[in-house]
């Protein structure tokens, strides 16, 4: 699911009025904003090989146009250390990308490097929501478990249902003895709860402990910072101390 939001950041939007030395100016009246401050609107600066480059990298996450212009010409002044060894990993990525048959993860194999890796417990699987948050939860490096990435959750206004996001092939997958839990990790949206709710119910007839991430004070957030609905599910969750 695209995190929106994210990557509404960046000079792209509106990065001349930050600029202005007074913020006073920001509350006046906007005057029409000169196009030539916007770097879609600049003349090219390079062939058209180069500038399909710019255009490409202004599409991924987190870019702009000019974020995007500062990389392409970082790439061409190293062409020997970046720009060429990243050209032959985009290659070999955009040759062998995959989504796992087993558990919905994005890999270069089928089954994927998780999937695969004999280390891993095979009594533990987390659903996600995207393959982004078993990336991240992987970075948190806790447990070594399985994962079933769902690429979504249950919609009705999108007409999105169980099977869509691959809910019968998890229950496959739990249904196996090995497997004593299942972890939802889903995002705390209407939809992520919605859809671990629903999960809920399809696994309660197997043998498998169902659980889900704990809600609360983030570490090191502070009280006062946080919203209504964090504070009272730290609140409604609270455990003894020690
Ligand atoms: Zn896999």
């Amino acid at each position: 699911m695209p995190k929106a939001g994210k990557s509404g950041f960046g000079p792209e939007r509106g990065g001349d009025i930050l600029a202005l030395p007074n913020r006073q100016f920001r509350r006046a009246a906007p005057p029409e904003r000169p196009r030539t401050c916007n770097p879609e609107s600049q003349v090219s600066v390079a062939g058209p090989e180069i500038e399909r480059l710019i255009t490409l990298l202004a599409k991924l996450p987190g870019l702009g146009p000019r974020s995007a212009r500062r990389a392409a010409l970082h790439m061409v002044k190293k062409r020997e250390s970046v720009l060429t060894p990243l050209a032959d990993a985009l290659r070999v990525v955009g040759e062998r990308v995959t989504v796992c048959g087993r558990c919905g993860n994005v890999d270069t194999a089928d089954p994927c490097t998780i999937c695969l890796d004999a280390q891993r417990d095979p009594s533990l699987i987390i659903v996600v929501e995207d393959v982004a948050d078993l990336w991240a939860l992987e970075r948190a490096a806790v447990l070594r478990a399985r994962y079933h990435v769902l690429g979504g959750t249950i919609s009705a206004i999108d007409g999105i249902g169980p099977e869509d996001i691959g809910i019968g092939r998890l229950v496959e997958r739990a249904s196996d003895p090995a497997v004593r839990e299942v972890i939802l990790a889903m995002n705390a949206t209407v939809e992520g709860q919605t859809t671990a709710h629903y999960i809920t119910e399809r696994l309660e007839a197997l043998d498998v402990a169902v659980s889900r991430l704990a809600s609360g004070v983030p570490i090191g957030g502070e009280l006062d910072y946080l919203d209504e609905g964090t504070l009272a599910a730290a609140l409604n969750q609270r455990r003894p101390f020690g």
